[in-house]
């Protein structure tokens, strides 16, 4: 008996299968739940089509999620399958690279590229929520991806750093608005992963390096890991969470100060 049988849950933000969204759906299947794909460009179409097909699913829908109507026209075909639902997988962001190299916050930060990042990264959450709520059963979960860069400065993460604190102020906010009808909202706050977006942050390698090192865990976070939270999350098992940021980067946020030669 898996955690999510008879669950419909629906997985955003797939590129490749190195994408967290991947691990998700391996997981989610894996206890059970019945997938549903969407896709943000045509060049992603065939790709994400492939890898439904892993997972026995053939409902895949392209949404740009930066067009209030490619979300309305996601829900009304996702309609036409699924009456109603019991959830989404939110594993969306963007940031123009050039705010992700390295140059000096302040110097570098500008007008439109903060508001497409907030706008990609944080206000899809809540839109898709909005655009969908009457589809979801009592008893949902909506699950987000975050980073512990929303609260501690990371070298390069820059805006991202500040759509991140917006997304999570988002997913209180939505805890408390969708409570009432059973819906349950929850970030799960990763440890870095190389993957499409992460590897356009500048001197990812070398964060990967440092954690490695220096977590409780010694290893690395995978999307396996990512993705038995999110199972946890969306299944009944957590009845009790909403409105949390969960920690899953192997420990690293336990500490005050690092002693490196001491690793
Ligand atoms: P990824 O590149 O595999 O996934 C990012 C996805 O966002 C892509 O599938 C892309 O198509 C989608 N996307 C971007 N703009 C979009 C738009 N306008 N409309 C629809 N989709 C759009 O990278 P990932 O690392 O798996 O990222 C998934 C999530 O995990 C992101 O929110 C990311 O910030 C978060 N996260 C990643 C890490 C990491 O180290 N990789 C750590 C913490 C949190």
């Amino acid at each position: 008996m898996g955690l999510l049988n008879n669950k419909k849950i629906l997985i955003t933000g797939i590129s490749n299968k190195y994408s967290i969204a991947y691990g998700i759906a391996k997981s989610m299947y894996r206890e059970g739940a019945k997938l549903a794909f969407s896709y943000q460009h045509d060049k992603l179409k065939l790709k994400v089509k492939k890898i439904a097909l892993e997972f026995n699913s053939n409902i895949v829908f392209p949404c740009d999620v930066s067009k209030d109507s490619n979300i309305q026209n996601l829900f009304d075909s996702l309609y036409k399958k699924w009456k109603k639902y019991d959830g989404f997988v939110h594993s969306i962001a963007y940031s123009p690279k050039n705010q992700l190299s390295g140059q000096d916050y302040v110097n570098s930060i500008n007008r439109k590229d903060f508001s497409i990042t907030h706008d990609i990264s944080s206000y899809s959450f809540v839109a898709m929520a909005k655009i969908s709520r009457s589809m979801l059963n009592s008893n949902s979960s909506l699950v987000t991806l975050t980073y512990f860069g929303s609260n501690r400065v990371i070298p390069n993460y820059n805006i991202m750093g500040l759509a991140k604190a917006s997304l999570e102020a988002n997913t209180k906010y939505m805890a408390n608005s969708m409570g009432k009808d059973g819906i349950r909202v929850n970030a799960i706050s990763s440890g870095p992963i190389k993957t499409l977006s992460s590897s356009g942050i500048k001197n990812f390698k070398k964060i990967l390096h440092l954690c490695k090192k220096i977590n409780p865990i010694s290893r690395l976070i995978t999307t396996e890991d990512i993705g038995n939270v999110a199972v946890f999350l969306c299944s009944d098992l957590s009845s009790g969470i909403t409105g949390e940021i969960l920690n899953v980067n192997g420990g690293f946020n336990i500490f005050g100060i690092y002693d490196i030669n001491n690793k």
